[in-house]
Protein backbone atom coordinates (compact mmCIF):
# COMPACT_ATOMS: atom_id res chain seq x y z
CA UNK A 1 0.00 0.00 0.00
CA UNK A 2 1.35 3.36 -0.67
CA UNK A 3 0.27 6.16 0.88
CA UNK A 4 0.74 9.67 -0.51
CA UNK A 5 1.95 12.25 2.09
CA UNK A 6 3.16 15.40 -0.90
CA UNK A 7 0.10 17.92 1.19
CA UNK A 8 1.99 17.00 4.31
CA UNK A 9 5.45 17.14 2.83
CA UNK A 10 4.66 20.55 1.77
CA UNK A 11 3.68 21.54 5.22
CA UNK A 12 6.53 20.38 6.52
CA UNK A 13 8.40 22.14 4.40
CA UNK A 14 6.94 25.46 5.16
CA UNK A 15 6.70 24.80 8.86
CA UNK A 16 10.57 23.83 9.64
CA UNK A 17 11.06 27.79 8.39
CA UNK A 18 9.49 29.14 11.32
CA UNK A 19 8.64 26.63 13.96
CA UNK A 20 11.55 24.96 15.62
CA UNK A 21 12.08 21.46 13.94
CA UNK A 22 8.56 22.20 12.68
CA UNK A 23 6.44 21.45 14.88
CA UNK A 24 5.35 22.57 18.57
CA UNK A 25 6.09 19.23 20.90
CA UNK A 26 9.33 17.43 20.10
CA UNK A 27 7.68 13.91 19.43
CA UNK A 28 5.34 15.08 16.67
CA UNK A 29 8.59 15.14 14.33
CA UNK A 30 8.66 11.84 13.60
CA UNK A 31 12.09 11.84 14.82
CA UNK A 32 12.54 8.33 16.16
CA UNK A 33 11.11 7.03 13.49
CA UNK A 34 13.20 9.12 10.45
CA UNK A 35 10.55 10.77 8.49
CA UNK A 36 8.61 13.80 8.41
CA UNK A 37 5.59 13.63 10.14
CA UNK A 38 2.02 13.58 9.00
CA UNK A 39 -0.07 16.48 9.14
CA UNK A 40 -3.74 16.17 10.82
CA UNK A 41 -6.49 17.63 8.97
CA UNK A 42 -9.32 16.05 11.05
CA UNK A 43 -10.44 13.51 13.19
CA UNK A 44 -13.43 11.78 14.40
CA UNK A 45 -14.62 8.96 16.68
CA UNK A 46 -11.17 6.10 16.27
CA UNK A 47 -10.28 7.85 12.55
CA UNK A 48 -7.76 10.79 11.87
CA UNK A 49 -7.39 12.00 8.51
CA UNK A 50 -4.57 13.63 7.14
CA UNK A 51 -3.58 16.52 4.64
CA UNK A 52 -3.93 13.93 1.42
CA UNK A 53 -6.99 12.62 2.39
CA UNK A 54 -5.17 9.37 3.72
CA UNK A 55 -7.60 7.46 6.29
CA UNK A 56 -6.11 6.14 9.64
CA UNK A 57 -7.28 4.34 12.87
CA UNK A 58 -5.47 5.90 15.37
CA UNK A 59 -4.06 5.11 18.45
CA UNK A 60 -2.17 8.05 19.56
CA UNK A 61 -5.43 9.46 20.62
CA UNK A 62 -3.78 12.70 20.80
CA UNK A 63 -1.73 10.87 23.93
CA UNK A 64 -4.57 10.83 26.22
CA UNK A 65 -7.52 12.65 25.92
CA UNK A 66 -9.50 10.79 23.37
CA UNK A 67 -11.13 8.89 25.13
CA UNK A 68 -14.45 8.95 24.15
CA UNK A 69 -12.96 8.90 20.44
CA UNK A 70 -12.18 12.03 18.56
CA UNK A 71 -14.44 14.92 18.33
CA UNK A 72 -17.19 13.14 20.58
CA UNK A 73 -20.82 15.19 19.48
CA UNK A 74 -21.97 15.71 22.50
CA UNK A 75 -18.40 17.67 23.65
CA UNK A 76 -18.28 19.64 20.62
CA UNK A 77 -21.85 20.49 21.34
CA UNK A 78 -21.07 21.65 24.97
CA UNK A 79 -17.90 24.05 23.83
CA UNK A 80 -19.75 25.46 20.86
CA UNK A 81 -22.62 26.10 23.48
CA UNK A 82 -19.99 27.74 26.07
CA UNK A 83 -18.19 29.86 22.84
CA UNK A 84 -21.58 31.89 22.33
CA UNK A 85 -21.51 32.74 26.64
CA UNK A 86 -17.81 33.77 26.57
CA UNK A 87 -14.49 32.80 25.64
CA UNK A 88 -13.01 33.23 29.21
CA UNK A 89 -13.52 35.82 31.78
CA UNK A 90 -10.55 36.38 34.00
CA UNK A 91 -13.49 35.65 37.33
CA UNK A 92 -14.52 32.64 38.62
CA UNK A 93 -17.39 30.40 37.35
CA UNK A 94 -20.09 27.80 38.32
CA UNK A 95 -18.61 25.66 35.80
CA UNK A 96 -15.23 25.13 38.12
CA UNK A 97 -17.44 24.68 41.33
CA UNK A 98 -19.30 21.76 39.24
CA UNK A 99 -15.85 20.45 37.89
CA UNK A 100 -14.16 20.69 41.15
CA UNK A 101 -16.75 18.97 43.22
CA UNK A 102 -17.33 16.15 40.17
CA UNK A 103 -13.31 15.51 40.74
CA UNK A 104 -13.40 15.27 44.45
CA UNK A 105 -16.56 13.17 45.03
CA UNK A 106 -14.74 10.71 42.18
CA UNK A 107 -11.43 10.55 44.01
CA UNK A 108 -11.26 10.64 47.98
CA UNK A 109 -7.76 11.87 47.71
CA UNK A 110 -8.77 14.60 46.51
CA UNK A 111 -10.58 17.39 48.96
CA UNK A 112 -9.58 20.40 47.51
CA UNK A 113 -8.52 21.14 43.26
CA UNK A 114 -7.20 23.71 41.83
CA UNK A 115 -7.19 24.24 37.84
CA UNK A 116 -4.38 24.74 35.42
CA UNK A 117 -4.16 24.46 32.11
CA UNK A 118 -1.15 21.48 31.68
CA UNK A 119 0.12 18.70 33.21
CA UNK A 120 3.66 20.46 33.27
CA UNK A 121 1.63 23.44 35.13
CA UNK A 122 0.04 20.67 38.23
CA UNK A 123 4.00 19.20 38.49
CA UNK A 124 5.35 22.26 38.90
CA UNK A 125 2.81 23.28 41.07
CA UNK A 126 2.64 19.78 43.16
CA UNK A 127 6.38 19.83 43.91
CA UNK A 128 6.08 23.92 44.81
CA UNK A 129 3.77 22.56 47.82
CA UNK A 130 5.40 19.76 48.20
CA UNK A 131 8.54 21.82 49.30
CA UNK A 132 6.83 24.57 50.75
CA UNK A 133 4.81 22.04 53.33
CA UNK A 134 7.91 20.24 54.46
CA UNK A 135 10.25 22.69 54.32
CA UNK A 136 12.58 20.89 52.32
CA UNK A 137 14.46 20.72 49.00
CA UNK A 138 14.75 17.21 47.81
CA UNK A 139 12.28 15.63 45.34
CA UNK A 140 12.43 11.57 44.22
CA UNK A 141 11.67 10.75 41.23
CA UNK A 142 11.58 7.51 39.03
CA UNK A 143 13.87 6.98 35.54
CA UNK A 144 11.24 6.86 32.56
CA UNK A 145 8.30 8.64 34.42
CA UNK A 146 7.47 11.84 33.05
CA UNK A 147 5.72 14.63 34.92
CA UNK A 148 6.16 17.38 32.34
CA UNK A 149 9.14 19.69 31.45
CA UNK A 150 9.35 22.20 34.61
CA UNK A 151 13.17 22.55 35.46
CA UNK A 152 13.42 20.05 38.48
CA UNK A 153 11.31 16.86 37.32
CA UNK A 154 13.06 16.97 33.38
CA UNK A 155 15.42 14.61 34.95
CA UNK A 156 16.17 10.61 35.08
CA UNK A 157 18.94 8.09 35.93
CA UNK A 158 22.15 9.21 34.37
CA UNK A 159 24.31 5.68 33.83
CA UNK A 160 23.78 4.48 37.62
CA UNK A 161 20.38 3.79 38.97
CA UNK A 162 21.15 6.06 42.55
CA UNK A 163 23.52 8.84 40.86
CA UNK A 164 22.31 12.36 41.59
CA UNK A 165 20.27 13.69 39.12
CA UNK A 166 21.06 14.98 35.48
CA UNK A 167 19.12 17.20 34.09
CA UNK A 168 17.40 15.57 30.52
CA UNK A 169 17.44 19.56 28.91
CA UNK A 170 19.90 21.74 28.18
CA UNK A 171 19.47 25.33 30.36
CA UNK A 172 18.18 23.66 33.86
CA UNK A 173 20.54 24.96 36.05
CA UNK A 174 22.69 21.58 37.47
CA UNK A 175 22.48 22.78 40.92
CA UNK A 176 18.59 22.74 40.67
CA UNK A 177 18.81 19.55 39.15
CA UNK A 178 20.35 18.08 41.77
CA UNK A 179 17.98 17.97 44.42
CA UNK A 180 15.95 15.49 42.04
CA UNK A 181 17.12 11.49 43.01
CA UNK A 182 16.19 9.25 40.62
CA UNK A 183 15.27 5.42 41.26
CA UNK A 184 14.23 2.25 38.91
CA UNK A 185 10.33 2.23 38.47
CA UNK A 186 9.49 -0.32 41.08
CA UNK A 187 11.97 -0.64 43.24
CA UNK A 188 11.99 0.84 47.06
CA UNK A 189 14.76 -0.29 48.15
CA UNK A 190 16.39 2.77 45.61
CA UNK A 191 14.12 4.66 47.46
CA UNK A 192 14.64 3.57 50.90
CA UNK A 193 18.16 4.21 50.08
CA UNK A 194 18.20 8.46 49.10
CA UNK A 195 16.09 8.08 52.67
CA UNK A 196 18.40 6.69 54.15
CA UNK A 197 21.30 8.61 52.86
CA UNK A 198 19.64 12.36 53.38
CA UNK A 199 17.51 12.37 56.20
CA UNK A 200 14.78 15.38 56.53
CA UNK A 201 15.98 16.53 52.68
CA UNK A 202 13.01 14.86 50.50
CA UNK A 203 9.87 16.63 50.42
CA UNK A 204 8.29 14.08 48.10
CA UNK A 205 8.17 10.89 46.15
CA UNK A 206 6.57 11.46 42.86
CA UNK A 207 5.27 8.41 40.62
CA UNK A 208 2.86 7.62 37.67
CA UNK A 209 1.07 4.97 39.36
CA UNK A 210 0.48 3.58 36.13
CA UNK A 211 3.70 3.81 34.07
CA UNK A 212 2.60 5.31 30.58
CA UNK A 213 5.91 7.66 29.14
CA UNK A 214 8.69 4.18 29.12
CA UNK A 215 5.84 2.65 27.27
CA UNK A 216 2.93 1.25 29.37
CA UNK A 217 4.37 -0.38 32.74
CA UNK A 218 2.44 -1.54 35.74
CA UNK A 219 3.04 -0.94 39.25
CA UNK A 220 4.35 -4.20 41.30
CA UNK A 221 2.01 -5.34 43.57
CA UNK A 222 1.71 -3.06 46.68
CA UNK A 223 4.44 -1.07 45.40
CA UNK A 224 2.53 2.01 45.56
CA UNK A 225 1.09 1.59 49.17
CA UNK A 226 4.87 0.50 50.12
CA UNK A 227 6.20 3.87 48.76
CA UNK A 228 3.62 6.03 50.21
CA UNK A 229 4.25 3.95 53.58
CA UNK A 230 8.09 4.59 53.27
CA UNK A 231 7.41 8.41 52.43
CA UNK A 232 5.33 9.23 55.14
CA UNK A 233 7.60 7.40 57.55
CA UNK A 234 10.34 9.74 56.47
CA UNK A 235 8.44 12.92 57.06
CA UNK A 236 7.69 13.03 53.04
CA UNK A 237 4.71 13.20 50.62
CA UNK A 238 3.38 10.94 47.99
CA UNK A 239 2.45 13.02 44.57
CA UNK A 240 0.62 10.50 42.38
CA UNK A 241 0.33 11.88 38.68
CA UNK A 242 -2.40 10.56 37.05
CA UNK A 243 -1.91 13.05 33.81
CA UNK A 244 -2.56 10.06 31.65
CA UNK A 245 -3.98 7.37 34.48
CA UNK A 246 -6.86 9.27 35.99
CA UNK A 247 -10.56 8.39 34.68
CA UNK A 248 -8.63 5.46 31.76
CA UNK A 249 -8.88 2.89 34.24
CA UNK A 250 -11.81 3.77 36.12
CA UNK A 251 -13.51 6.10 36.90
CA UNK A 252 -11.39 8.00 39.14
CA UNK A 253 -7.53 7.55 39.72
CA UNK A 254 -5.45 4.44 39.09
CA UNK A 255 -4.05 5.32 42.35
CA UNK A 256 -6.53 4.08 44.33
CA UNK A 257 -6.76 0.92 42.24
CA UNK A 258 -3.32 -0.39 43.04
CA UNK A 259 -3.68 0.63 46.55
CA UNK A 260 -2.31 4.27 46.99
CA UNK A 261 -2.86 7.35 48.99
CA UNK A 262 -1.69 10.33 47.76
CA UNK A 263 -1.09 13.70 49.26
CA UNK A 264 -1.05 15.24 46.31
CA UNK A 265 -1.92 14.49 42.50
CA UNK A 266 -2.04 15.44 39.13
CA UNK A 267 -4.64 15.21 37.07
CA UNK A 268 -4.83 16.53 33.20
CA UNK A 269 -5.75 15.18 29.71
CA UNK A 270 -8.99 13.07 29.81
CA UNK A 271 -10.34 15.81 32.67
CA UNK A 272 -10.03 18.53 29.86
CA UNK A 273 -11.97 16.24 27.16
CA UNK A 274 -9.15 17.38 24.79
CA UNK A 275 -8.92 20.63 25.93
CA UNK A 276 -5.82 22.47 27.89
CA UNK A 277 -7.08 21.80 31.24
CA UNK A 278 -5.69 19.72 33.75
CA UNK A 279 -5.21 20.41 37.84
CA UNK A 280 -3.78 19.96 41.12
CA UNK A 281 -5.48 18.17 43.78
CA UNK A 282 -4.88 16.50 47.40
CA UNK A 283 -5.58 17.13 50.78
CA UNK A 284 -7.01 20.27 51.94
CA UNK A 285 -4.46 21.06 54.43
CA UNK A 286 -2.07 21.01 51.73
CA UNK A 287 -3.82 22.74 48.55
CA UNK A 288 -5.27 25.71 51.63
CA UNK A 289 -1.30 26.49 51.00
CA UNK A 290 -2.00 27.87 47.71
CA UNK A 291 -2.25 31.58 47.18
CA UNK A 292 -4.78 33.51 47.83
CA UNK A 293 -4.59 31.87 51.31
CA UNK A 294 -1.60 30.54 51.70
CA UNK A 295 2.09 31.62 51.02
CA UNK A 296 2.67 29.24 48.07
CA UNK A 297 2.01 31.07 44.75
CA UNK A 298 0.90 30.00 41.49
CA UNK A 299 -1.50 31.36 39.13
CA UNK A 300 -2.88 31.24 35.12
CA UNK A 301 -4.92 33.97 32.59
CA UNK A 302 -6.51 31.13 31.39
CA UNK A 303 -6.75 28.52 34.51
CA UNK A 304 -10.39 26.95 34.71
CA UNK A 305 -10.68 28.20 31.17
CA UNK A 306 -14.92 27.61 31.08
CA UNK A 307 -14.95 25.88 27.66
CA UNK A 308 -12.11 23.91 28.57
CA UNK A 309 -14.32 23.15 31.91
CA UNK A 310 -17.60 22.30 29.75
CA UNK A 311 -15.28 19.91 27.39
CA UNK A 312 -14.16 18.55 31.20
CA UNK A 313 -17.44 18.27 32.34
CA UNK A 314 -18.67 16.41 29.42
CA UNK A 315 -16.65 14.08 29.23
CA UNK A 316 -15.96 12.77 32.67
CA UNK A 317 -20.27 12.68 32.22
CA UNK A 318 -19.81 10.27 29.29
CA UNK A 319 -17.13 8.24 31.24
CA UNK A 320 -19.66 7.66 34.44
CA UNK A 321 -22.36 5.79 32.02
CA UNK A 322 -22.45 2.29 33.25
CA UNK A 323 -20.20 -0.09 31.06
CA UNK A 324 -17.69 2.43 30.04
CA UNK A 325 -15.02 0.73 31.70
CA UNK A 326 -15.81 -2.35 30.92
CA UNK A 327 -15.92 -1.70 26.65
CA UNK A 328 -12.26 -0.57 27.33
CA UNK A 329 -11.41 -3.32 29.14
CA UNK A 330 -12.63 -5.71 26.94
CA UNK A 331 -11.51 -3.82 23.36
CA UNK A 332 -7.95 -3.75 25.64
CA UNK A 333 -7.95 -7.51 26.08
CA UNK A 334 -8.95 -8.01 22.56
CA UNK A 335 -6.06 -6.53 21.37
CA UNK A 336 -3.42 -7.48 23.50
CA UNK A 337 -4.59 -10.83 22.17
CA UNK A 338 -4.50 -10.13 18.69
CA UNK A 339 -1.12 -8.75 19.13
CA UNK A 340 0.83 -11.28 21.41
CA UNK A 341 -0.57 -13.90 18.30
CA UNK A 342 1.02 -11.85 15.66
CA UNK A 343 4.27 -12.07 17.69
CA UNK A 344 3.74 -15.72 17.95
CA UNK A 345 2.54 -16.46 14.80
CA UNK A 346 5.31 -14.49 12.86
CA UNK A 347 7.80 -15.43 15.88
CA UNK A 348 8.94 -12.27 16.92
CA UNK A 349 10.09 -11.64 20.14
CA UNK A 350 8.33 -9.15 22.19
CA UNK A 351 5.82 -8.30 24.51
CA UNK A 352 2.72 -6.80 25.08
CA UNK A 353 1.70 -4.92 28.43
CA UNK A 354 -1.50 -3.41 28.96
CA UNK A 355 -3.47 -2.02 31.93
CA UNK A 356 -7.36 -1.41 30.52
CA UNK A 357 -7.24 0.62 27.40
CA UNK A 358 -3.84 1.42 27.23
CA UNK A 359 -0.78 -0.61 25.99
CA UNK A 360 2.57 -0.75 24.46
CA UNK A 361 3.84 -3.36 22.52
CA UNK A 362 7.56 -3.94 23.10
CA UNK A 363 9.71 -5.44 20.22
CA UNK A 364 13.30 -7.18 21.04
CA UNK A 365 12.64 -8.03 24.29
CA UNK A 366 10.66 -10.45 26.23
CA UNK A 367 9.75 -8.76 29.62
CA UNK A 368 9.65 -4.96 30.48
CA UNK A 369 9.09 -3.50 34.32
CA UNK A 370 11.23 -0.21 34.20
CA UNK A 371 13.04 1.86 32.22
CA UNK A 372 16.05 0.09 31.47
CA UNK A 373 14.36 -3.13 30.14
CA UNK A 374 12.11 -0.45 28.04
CA UNK A 375 15.32 0.74 26.53
CA UNK A 376 16.49 -2.47 25.76
CA UNK A 377 13.79 -2.84 22.96
CA UNK A 378 14.34 -2.28 19.38
CA UNK A 379 14.15 0.75 18.20
CA UNK A 380 14.93 0.00 14.99
CA UNK A 381 12.33 -2.83 15.14
CA UNK A 382 9.73 -0.27 16.07
CA UNK A 383 10.33 1.66 13.34
CA UNK A 384 10.26 -1.01 10.68
CA UNK A 385 6.59 -1.84 12.31
CA UNK A 386 5.08 1.26 12.63
CA UNK A 387 6.15 2.26 8.94
CA UNK A 388 4.33 -1.02 8.19
CA UNK A 389 1.65 -0.67 10.15
CA UNK A 390 1.18 2.92 8.78
CA UNK A 391 1.07 1.96 5.17
CA UNK A 392 -1.66 0.01 6.42
CA UNK A 393 -3.65 2.52 7.94
CA UNK A 394 -2.99 3.06 11.17
CA UNK A 395 -1.47 5.43 13.27
CA UNK A 396 0.45 4.50 16.07
CA UNK A 397 2.99 6.51 18.28
CA UNK A 398 6.15 7.37 16.32
CA UNK A 399 8.58 6.24 19.53
CA UNK A 400 8.35 2.69 21.16
CA UNK A 401 8.28 4.70 24.61
CA UNK A 402 4.50 5.94 24.22
CA UNK A 403 1.58 3.58 24.78
CA UNK A 404 -1.49 2.64 22.42
CA UNK A 405 -4.45 4.63 24.01
CA UNK A 406 -7.76 2.77 22.71
CA UNK A 407 -10.92 4.91 23.11
CA UNK A 408 -14.39 4.20 23.26
CA UNK A 409 -14.98 4.43 19.42
CA UNK A 410 -12.71 1.91 18.40
CA UNK A 411 -15.00 -1.14 17.40
CA UNK A 412 -14.42 -4.61 17.26
CA UNK A 413 -13.47 -4.33 13.56
CA UNK A 414 -11.43 -1.50 14.20
CA UNK A 415 -9.21 -3.54 16.67
CA UNK A 416 -8.87 -6.92 14.81
CA UNK A 417 -8.09 -4.56 11.30
CA UNK A 418 -5.44 -3.50 13.40
CA UNK A 419 -4.36 -6.92 14.50
CA UNK A 420 -4.62 -7.86 11.05
CA UNK A 421 -2.19 -5.33 10.21
CA UNK A 422 0.50 -6.41 13.06
CA UNK A 423 0.46 -9.77 11.31
CA UNK A 424 1.09 -8.59 7.92
CA UNK A 425 3.63 -5.76 9.58
CA UNK A 426 5.69 -7.86 11.44
CA UNK A 427 5.91 -10.73 9.15
CA UNK A 428 7.09 -8.07 6.58
CA UNK A 429 9.29 -6.39 9.11
CA UNK A 430 11.04 -9.68 10.34
CA UNK A 431 11.45 -10.74 6.60
N1 LIG B 1 2.48 13.74 33.41
C1 LIG B 1 2.29 12.70 32.60
C2 LIG B 1 2.16 11.32 33.19
C3 LIG B 1 2.23 12.89 31.23
O1 LIG B 1 2.06 11.84 30.41
C4 LIG B 1 2.33 14.20 30.70
C5 LIG B 1 2.27 14.49 29.21
N2 LIG B 1 2.34 13.46 28.36
C6 LIG B 1 2.53 15.26 31.60
C7 LIG B 1 2.59 14.99 32.95
C8 LIG B 1 2.66 16.66 31.11
O2 LIG B 1 1.45 17.12 30.66
P1 LIG B 1 1.38 18.32 29.58
O3 LIG B 1 1.94 17.78 28.32
O4 LIG B 1 -0.06 18.65 29.54
O5 LIG B 1 2.21 19.43 30.14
Amino acid sequence: MIISNKSSAALFARAVKKIPGGVNSPVRAWQAVGQSPVFIDRAEGAALFDADGNRFIDYVGSYGPAILGHAHPAVVAAIADQARAGLCFGAPTALEVELAELLSAAIPAAEKVRLVSSGTEAGMTAIRLARAATGRPGIIKFDGCYHGHSDSLLVRAGSGALTLGVPDSAGVPAALAALTRVAPYNSLEAVAGYFAAEPGKIAAVIVEPLAANMGVVAPAPGFLKDLGDLAHRHGALLICDEVISGFRLRYGTASELYGADPDLLMLGKIVGGGMPLAAVAGRAALMDLLAPLGPVYQAGTLSGNPIAVRAGLETLKLLARPGTYERLEAAGARLETGLRGALATTRRTGTVNRAGSLLTMFLGVARVANADDARRSSNADYAQFFHAMFARGINLAPSQFEAMFISLAHTDADLDATIAAAHAALAAAGA
